[in-house]
């Protein structure tokens, strides 16, 4: 059987809760893992260098780059923020399945270069939504609420190059919606890993000691 873990891109719109639906999902199955970025903002209180990301200067970055350290980065509200290669090689290496919560151009990156990654693109359920959240926040003018909402236009114009898409619902409207969410990220998860590719060496195998018992 190959024993190489397989590597998942997710990405969507802020608010639409992708964190939570990654966070939920690793507390239920241990066996995926979750990348840590390289990032040149800082820490936020409470974040921990390696377990949030890994935070390193403007400098180290650019050394980063021009090394060809990172697999993907991409510059993200002014800061800049990446996977390094070596994570990527040694956690599929070690046999995990990776899952990389990136923004959208780091995962249209991931998929251009590697047509074995996953790409899960989450949604909100409806404009609706998205707006009564912005508006619940309270910090948001009427002009930058109508902004947000262009920008989410042009996320999920890009939906349509991913694999899946995965509609998280309002807990208002649906109680376990993160439950469910969660669960559907790991059903593509499984399916992939069920996949004939990662087992045919199982099928030659077994083909191979059913015949030698003849
Ligand atoms: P935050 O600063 O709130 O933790 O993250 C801001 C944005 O950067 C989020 O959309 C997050 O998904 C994205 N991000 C985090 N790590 C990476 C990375 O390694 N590469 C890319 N392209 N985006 C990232």
């Amino acid at each position: 059987m190959d024993n190489r873990g397989r590597l998942f891109v997710i990405s969507g719109p802020a608010g639409a809760g992708k964190t939570e639906i990654v966070k939920k999902l690793i507390e239920k199955h241990p066996d995926v893992k979750l990348s840590v970025s390289c990032t040149t903002r800082a820490p936020r209180p409470g974040e921990v260098n390696g377990v949030n990301y890994h935070f390193v200067s403007d400098e180290r970055f650019t050394e980063l780059v021009n090394e060809g350290a990172f697999y993907e980065w991409a510059h993200v509200h002014q800061n800049r923020y990446g996977t390094l290669k070596s994570t990527v090689q040694d956690e599929l290496a070690e046999g995990h399945d990776l899952i990389l919560e990136i923004d959208v151009q780091g995962c249209l990156q991931a998929m251009a270069q590697d047509d074995t990654v996953t790409g899960i693109f989450v949604c909100p359920p409806s404009r609706e939504n998205l707006e009564r959240r912005l508006r619940g926040r309270g910090t948001e003018t009427e002009e930058s609420i109508r902004v947000r909402l262009n920008n989410v236009a042009g996320e999920v114009a890009t939906a349509y190059k991913y694999h899946y898409v995965i509609i998280h619902q309002d807990w208002s409207d649906v109680p376990n919606a993160l439950e469910i969410a969660a669960d559907e990220a790991y059903a593509i998860i499984s399916a992939r890993r069920l996949e004939i590719a990662n087992r045919r060496d199982f099928l030659d195998h077994l083909s191979a000691s059913l015949l030698n018992q003849e």
